[in-house]
């Protein structure tokens, strides 16, 4: 009796004690390479709320102290710019934004560095720093002039999505009616002057058709930095799984996105709903009184979502979709942090992804395809598209 109760007992304990395993397992393998997520909106925060992101916040969900708890060393800091900000206001937001993260730089040299090369990424993390990528989120930022694509480059810009939620002069999102059918030629003249610059072109938020367009012009990989997988939750946002096919014949990589309605079909209307209410609205306002309607919209938009379905199981799921139809060679993580209000239960902030890579190492995922997954896909395509 006493032997059968000993063995309940240790049954009982088995699960938590292999869960703590594959939580030890992937915090150790986590120093074993660099972890990158393609897309996080944290720098919104310094410049709207003039945080200082060196400090551990009990809000958002990302900050210097997180990032290195979550081993997550080299994440793309995006430089959002709503769509209405409009021509040289979408500009002057942009070098704004660029100066919030020249701000954090400064104030924490021991901590953070710019990162303008897959060497640079790999000679800060192993610093022990955080390497500071930057990409542009929205091509209409450009105001239709290559030459100010280029000084975005100079300015330590690695990447651009096309669009953001409604179609610009050049390219249709993937949240509006279509307007030019995919890219028009100046949008394909778009793709191939980041191709010759070293930017990487990514094909988050843009239309279905701009993806095949931008994939048949482009002669580097591309970055679908912060979606999911239409297969699992139907949203416009998410890629098919033809997509997936085609991004890995392209050699590119798809960065999973943790907002609620991209993982889980139940959220999904909560992710439809907030991007009607906020892509459509076109006020007529310019310079200060512009930045004062963003940060109004930046403040109601984070705020925390609540009734949320997704869970760290979704994200799970999502992975292990895209590695099925696409390859292990081509998932990498762009949680959209500090972008989303609902990130999924056991996923609340940067500070967990340690428990992500568990849940797969636990999934049966091997040490080499989680470093793959958490930063070395993404990595490979750096190197590739900007260089050594
Ligand atoms: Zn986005």
């Amino acid at each position: 009796m006493r032997k059968r109760l000993c063995l309940f007992a240790a049954v009982a304990l088995l699960p938590a004690m292999a869960q703590e395993d594959y939580l030890a397992r992937a915090r150790k393998l986590a120093t074993q390479y660099i972890g990158i997520d393609s897309h996080i909106d944290t720098i919104q925060r310094e410049l709207i709320l003039n945080e200082d992101l060196g400090q551990r916040a009990d809000h958002g969900h990302a900050d210097l102290p997180r990032l290195r708890e979550g081993g997550v060393r080299a994440p793309f800091f995006a430089l959002w710019v709503p769509t209405y900000y409009k021509g040289a206001e979408a500009v002057r937001r942009t070098l704004d934004l660029r100066d919030a993260i020249e701000r954090l730089l400064d104030a924490h040299p021991d901590r953070i560095e710019l990162a303008v090369s897959a060497a640079d990424i790999e000679r800060i993390a192993h610093a022990g720093k955080i390497a500071a990528v930057l990409s542009a989120e929205g091509g209409h930022q450009i105001d239709n002039d290559l030459a100010v694509l280029r000084h975005y480059r100079r300015m330590g810009v690695l990447s651009m999505t096309l669009t953001h939620f409604r179609n610009n002069d050049w390219a249709d999102s993937s949240t509006d009616k279509p307007a030019h059918n995919g890219l028009t030629d100046f949008g394909k003249q778009v793709v191939r002057e980041m191709n010759r610059i070293g930017m990487i072109v990514d094909v988050s938020h843009v239309s279905d058709k701009t993806f095949y367009d931008a994939l048949a012009v482009t002669s580097k990989p591309v970055v679908l930095s912060h979606s999911s997988c239409r297969a699992l939750s139907d949203v416009p946002r998410n890629a098919t799984d033809d997509m997936l096919r085609a991004l890995a014949k392209n050699g590119g990589v798809i960065g999973i996105n943790f907002g609620e309605g991209f993982l889980n079909p139940k959220d999904a209307a909560m992710l439809k709903a907030m991007v009607n209410a906020i892509s459509f609205q076109v006020p007529d306002l310019v310079g200060k009184a512009l930045d004062d309607y963003a940060a109004a919209e930046f403040k109601r938009d984070m705020a925390p979502a609540t009734g949320i379905a997704a869970t760290i199981d979704d994200a799970v799921a999502h992975i292990d979709h895209a590695v099925k139809v696409a390859g292990i060679e081509h998932v990498g993580i762009g949680s959209d942090f500090d972008g989303i209000s609902g990130p999924p239960k056991g996923l609340e902030d940067i500070s967990k992804m340690p428990y992500l890579s568990a849940a797969l190492l636990k999934k049966g995922y091997s040490d080499d395809d989680v470093k793959k997954i958490m930063g070395g896909n993404t990595l490979r395509v750096i190197r590739q598209v900007v260089g050594q």
